[in-house]
């Protein structure tokens, strides 16, 4: 019997949203400043570990004043879909 390959998972996160200005609508990856205008909103993990609440649930889940790079229009984020 060969002897099977060994290779190692990469993970990738996306958190996406879409901008509340009708006439924009961009899809903005939360994850990734070139999205949020430059403003990295994981900093210290500040986004990932709101995935696997401790306590409450994904409703929880925050990301305040959030800009969006094409239109500048700035909002929160409530609520993460799994
Ligand atoms: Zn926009």
């Amino acid at each position: 019997m060969p002897e099977l390959e060994t290779v190692a998972a990469s993970l990738s996160i996306e958190m996406n949203v879409t901008c509340p200005n009708e006439e924009c609508g961009s899809f903005i990856n939360l994850l990734n400043e070139v999205d949020t205008n430059g403003y990295d909103h994981d900093d210290c993990g500040e986004l990932a570990k709101q995935m696997f609440p401790r306590n409450g649930s994904h409703d929880d889940f925050e990301c305040d004043s959030v800009v969006c790079s094409q239109c500048k229009t700035e909002f929160n984020v409530k609520g993460l879909e799994w």
